[in-house]
């Protein structure tokens, strides 16, 4: 999950580091009271998950409320890297005078957390990485101590930080790494990190990227989820769901790998699969009925395949398959169902019942999806 710049700007701040005054809003009539409380010119920030917005012109200044509408206008419903903007942070401006880089990713490599240090951060720090390697000082300390005190202080230093800053961005390090490692993060960046007149150090733009599978034990971050409709419905069943966007045959099957299988075998006979979805894990929670519910709410299928070969009950599956499809008489898709496995005579006994009118059972795996994609509509 990757949180946007002031959902992680509240993590950070939770851990005492600074961040500029500011506040996120989603329509032009807020800008005055927040530049109010601000005072001053400020920054106004489009709120996409990624980086590069500097770039794409999702960063601008303003020093008047005037100035301020009329960036936040044009930025509202903007594309950003891929994005529609929905929010804007609007913050206090920082005087900048130089840039630095803080940042931890999980190096997948070493399968440890990488540590990075620059005093030349900015918009440009991927190109000063490629060009200038030397000028990001990375360490991967042992994750069973952390980050130590020495190594934090040795990493600021060999940046190129003086005294006492290198000190102040050594303790800001060591806060980071407890940050990456408490929020069970993938990535917390920092850049720019910006040294204040009083000689201070803000975080003028951070990220921060949770890893997916450690959502569950991170109850704070569930508000900013931004599940689609079909994701929360998977989740809510236990079924593991994922859309494609250019494909248009569905995919249903009762394992991860039997899933992927069957877009493999899509593809070999020339078809598009539309989505991975595996409902072994919520079979016997209604997790093929939201499957369905899920593939038959698509408009642009082609087809669907089925394909159960499970320890889990088929006929519990079929049963499912049945109801949803009795709920949506609107739809004529080809479905192409292959049940093998415990209880597939039940199972396929329930279907032959079935009375929607293209319904396709085959017992062979291959042929499966080659008469999915030979049925499907799209031609
Ligand atoms: P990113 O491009 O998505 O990483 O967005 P950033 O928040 O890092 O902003 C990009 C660049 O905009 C920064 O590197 C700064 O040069 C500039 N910028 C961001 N905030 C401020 C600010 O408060 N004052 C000034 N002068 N520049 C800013
Ligand atoms: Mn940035």
């Amino acid at each position: 999950m990757r949180l946007r710049e002031y959902q992680a700007k509240t993590i950070l701040a939770r851990y005492g580091l600074a961040i500029p005054k500011g506040q996120v809003i989603c329509s032009v009539d807020e800008v005055a009271a927040v530049m109010e409380a601000v005072g001053g010119a400020v920054v106004l920030k489009a709120q996409v998950p990624v980086g590069g917005r500097g770039k794409a012109g999702g960063i601008r200044l303003a020093n008047s409320l005037p100035e301020a509408e009329a960036a936040v206008r044009s930025l509202l419903g903007s594309q950003i890297n891929g994005y529609t903007v929905a929010e804007v942070l609007v913050e206090e401006r920082l005087e900048i005078q130089a840039e630095h880089y803080l940042a931890i990713i999980t190096d997948s490599a070493a399968a440890r957390p990488l540590v990075m240090v620059s005093t030349r951060g900015g918009i440009d720090i991927e190109e000063v990485a490629r060009q200038e390697p030397q000028a990001v000082v990375r360490l991967i300390p042992d994750p069973l101590y952390g980050l130590g005190n020495h190594q934090a202080l040795y990493l600021t230093k060999k940046a190129g930080f003086a005294q006492p800053l290198a000190g102040l961005a050594a303790d800001w390090l060591k806060t980071l790494y407890r940050v990456f490692w408490e929020s069970d993060a993938t990535l917390v960046e920092v850049n720019p990190l910006i040294v204040t007149s009083q000689g201070g150090l803000v975080a003028a733009d951070a990220r921060l990227i949770i890893d997916d599978n450690a959502l569950f034990r991170q109850p704070s971050m569930s508000p900013w989820r931004d599940l689609t409709a079909d994701e929360a419905m998977a989740e809510a069943a236990h079924i593991n769901y994922l859309a494609l966007d250019d494909g248009d045959i569905g995919i249903i099957g009762s394992g991860a790998g039997m899933a992927m299988a069957n877009m493999d075998q899509v593809a070999y006979f020339g078809g598009r699969p539309a989505n991975f979805m595996d409902v072994g894990p919520g079979i016997n929670d209604g997790g093929g009925r939201a499957a369905m519910e899920i593939l038959l709410g698509r408009t642009n299928l082609t087809a669907i395949l089925i394909s159960g070969y499970s320890g889990a009950r088929l006929e519990i599956l079929a049963r499912d398959i049945v109801a949803a499809l009795a709920s949506h008489t609107e739809v004529r898709l080809p479905i192409v169902v292959r049940l093998q496995g415990m209880g597939d005579r039940e199972a396929l006994e329930i279907l032959r019942q079935c009375p929607y009118p293209n319904l396709h059972l085959t017992p062979e795996f291959d042929e499966a999806a080659r008469l999915a994609v030979q049925l499907s509509t799209k031609k």
